[in-house]
């Protein structure tokens, strides 16, 4: 029996690999079992080159637990270890400048672990006695005993082992006990093993006999060994794809939309499937599906900074030896190779995505609305994507049919070119809120854009700013014959003097929990009486204020609204006849002792006009005052009249309620009001 002192350049490992690795305990399986299948894919390099001649037998791997001698056994039947090459590989360790990196990475068991190449060492973060019984393949007599009980010394003896290969034998230790239970390695097996290219076996498979679960004697394999991202694309038809999915995330009900299988070989080495889900509305609940496997060993679910954040919405499975994984992550987004390979896969995803676009046009309208939150996020967020995406981009208007922005422009250019020369794309983010502008803006021989996503607000603006002449405006923004400006004016059958009035009139009448401008406009005198609409601007900044940023200022302003009345029409003509029958006296009587007061300050105005504060007299000081103060009365008088003319025409709240019914925002009380006064007016 040999005895010795493990070689360690540097300090002493154990209390080290003890004392930081607290995190990340469980991928000490997922070491010994890619050990356990290097060892077997060797031997079968050497069986295929012919230096290895004897039968390979059964190379399957075994895990198996003994709860009561408390421990765990890694078995296989690979190339095995001699004495000579367990000192070699396993006594010598090069573990210098050790405590400091350790200190950077102790929460990255990967990272160390990677470092330094201590994948069988792990074992001790969960063991306090670890044996190597090994049989080497050049050997077929004596076999090796190697053991160590966590400090820098161990024993290395003979000993007898059937056949050929190696079992680790783990001693757990009393707070990874937990590992014994074959529910928690079945967990592991299934985390980090799930494709590894060795057949896994853990215990028996299971059947129903007389209602009991009794063992058969057919091994319980894990894992896949030919998992479809591992397969030539020609071999594999849609249903293999959607079978793979179906592995991957046994919850999923959903089939994916669309598929894409990556193989590169130079200048870096990737595989894998990438998936396009179907994208819910929204975007946050989405990320971490995909899974990033090493040689088909599992290493992380979690892709960010390895693809771009777009891209973590998608599913799948990436595999590359070219991901350094045992770096961190901030090291990774710096890492030349992982550049590259983030920017080939962004490469991929957009040419795949106009592959489908150009010869499946059919199914991809059909696939769009699933589609369109993860294309938006993409362009947003990646300039690249965007210059690609923005070819296949689709809109899709009131009418249900879909367009790219260079068929849009095409379709609205020459009746939606404003005087100024911009396009308008007109737009809803409620079809049936907004039905009333919709159907004008069509009567007009307008098209309208449905834009009702949780991204679409910011899109539009990134829209506007790259694509130069182009302006997106909701439908309800204004009236219709300013929506889009062209020269044509109408003349207004009011005067000025009459819109003041009426302007009172409707103002008095308005709701008061919103705050609402009345203005009035020429319009067509069959166009609608009245009109409310919200200015673009404010509105969009509004909505984007939703998402926080620089736009949340927005998100306090109270609503604001412009009611907006027509001059031309018949009803608000009839309302000033009116007006003017019952008030005309009234009114000019204000009107004749408003100007004569602003006569008395224009006089005065002049009489101060080169003069500083300081050098008016008192006198002067106090008439001004007081012909502002009459002139407060004469408008409060004023104000009076008309609220009182208000009150009394049922016709002035009815044209107020058409216009917010026509927003759809009449509601409760206002909206039952409006239908009995709709009523009485009826039956008159
Ligand atoms: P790494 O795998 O990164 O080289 P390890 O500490 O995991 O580091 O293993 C060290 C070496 O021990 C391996 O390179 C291999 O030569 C040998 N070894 C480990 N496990 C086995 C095994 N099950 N069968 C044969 N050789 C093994």
């Amino acid at each position: 029996m040999q005895k010795g002192k493990i070689n360690v350049t540097g300090e002493d490992i154990f209390p080290i690999i003890k004392k930081f690795l607290y995190s990340d305990h469980e991928i000490f399986l997922r070491e010994l079992v890619s050990n356990a299948v290097d060892a077997t894919q060797k031997l079968k390099i050497l069986a295929s080159k012919g230096e290895f001649k004897n039968e390979l037998g059964n190379l399957t791997i075994r895990i198996k637990t003994d709860k009561k001698a408390k421990t765990l056994t890694i078995s296989d039947a690979g190339i095995g270890m001699n004495a000579k090459e367990i000192d070699k590989y396993i006594n010598q360790i090069a573990f210098s400048g050790a405590e400091d990196f350790m200190k950077k990475y102790k929460d990255d068991a990967n990272a160390i672990i990677g470092h330094f190449g201590l994948g069988f060492y792990s074992s001790f973060m969960v063991a306090d006695r670890v044996e190597i019984v090994s049989k080497s393949y050049k050997d077929d007599k004596s076999a090796v005993k190697w053991e160590c009980d966590g400090s820098p010394n161990f024993n290395l003896e003979e000993t007898e082992k059937e056949k050929r290969g190696t079992d680790i034998i783990l001693h757990m230790d009393k707070d990874s006990e937990n590992f014994l239970e074959d529910s928690k390695i079945e967990e592991l097996l299934n985390k980090y093993c799930k494709f590894l290219p060795v057949e896994i076996a853990f215990g028996k498979e299971k059947e129903y006999k007389d209602d009991k679960q009794v063992e058969t004697d057919k091994d319980h394999i894990i894992n896949n060994t030919q998992p479809a991202w591992t397969k030539k694309p020609a071999d594999l038809k849609d249903e293999d794809y959607n079978s793979f999915y179906k592995e991957l995330y046994p919850a999923s009900f959903e089939e994916p939309l669309f598929h894409i299988h990556l193989n590169v070989d130079f200048p870096f080495n990737l595989t894998g499937i990438l998936y396009f889900p179907k994208f819910k509305n929204t975007i946050e609940i989405q990320k971490n599906k995909i899974q990033l496997y090493q040689r088909q060993v599992f290493v992380t679910d979690s892709v960010e900074g390895i693809v771009p954040e777009f891209l973590t919405l998608l599913h799948g499975v990436l595999d590359s030896p070219d991901i350094p994984l045992n770096v961190s992550r901030s090291y990774l987004q710096s890492d030349k190779n992982v550049k590259k390979i983030s920017n080939h896969i962004t490469k991929k995803v957009a040419d795949r995505l106009k592959e489908i676009f150009t010869n499946e046009r059919e199914n991809f309208e059909k696939k769009w609305n699933d589609l369109r939150i993860f294309i938006e996020y993409g362009m947003l967020s990646d300039e690249k994507f965007y210059e690609k995406a923005v070819n296949f981009f689709l809109l899709q208007n009131t009418e249900g049919k879909f367009f790219t922005f260079d068929e849009y422009k095409k379709l609205t250019e020459p009746n939606q070119t404003d005087k100024d020369k911009n396009l308008i794309y007109l737009y809803t983010t409620d079809p049936e809120e907004q039905y009333s502008f919709i159907e004008e803006a069509k009567e007009k021989g307008y098209d309208v854009l449905v834009m009702n996503g949780q991204l679409d607000a910011h899109f539009i603006n990134q829209v506007e700013t790259k694509l130069s002449g182009i302006r997106f405006t909701r439908v309800d923004a204004d009236i219709i014959d300013k929506l889009i400006q062209k020269d044509e004016n109408f003349e207004s059958k009011l005067t000025k003097e009459d819109e003041e009035n009426l302007s009172m009139v409707f103002q008095s009448q308005l709701p008061n929990d919103s705050t609402f401008l009345v203005s009035f406009e020429a319009m067509r005198e069959t166009a609608n009486p009245t009109l409310v609409t919200q200015n673009e601007f404010m509105r969009r900044m509004k909505d984007m204020s939703k998402f926080g940023g620089e736009a949340s200022y927005y998100g306090l302003l109270p609503d604001s609204f412009n009611l907006i009345v027509n001059s031309n029409h018949k009803l608000v003509l009839n309302l000033n006849e009116k007006l003017l029958k019952t008030k005309a006296k009234d009114l000019k009587l204000l009107n004749e002792n408003k100007v004569e007061i602003n006569t008395e300050i224009d006089a005065l105005n002049t009489l101060q006009k080169d003069k500083k504060e300081e050098e008016i007299p008192q006198e002067e000081k106090d008439k001004r005052e007081e012909l502002n103060k009459k002139l407060q009365e004469v408008e409060d008088k004023k104000r009076d009249v008309l609220t009182k003319f208000g009150n009394k025409q049922k016709l002035v709240k009815q044209l107020i309620d058409l216009g917010l019914l026509a927003n759809n925002m009449l509601k409760g009380e206002s909206l039952s009001n409006f239908v009995k006064r709709s009523v009485e007016l009826i039956e008159r």
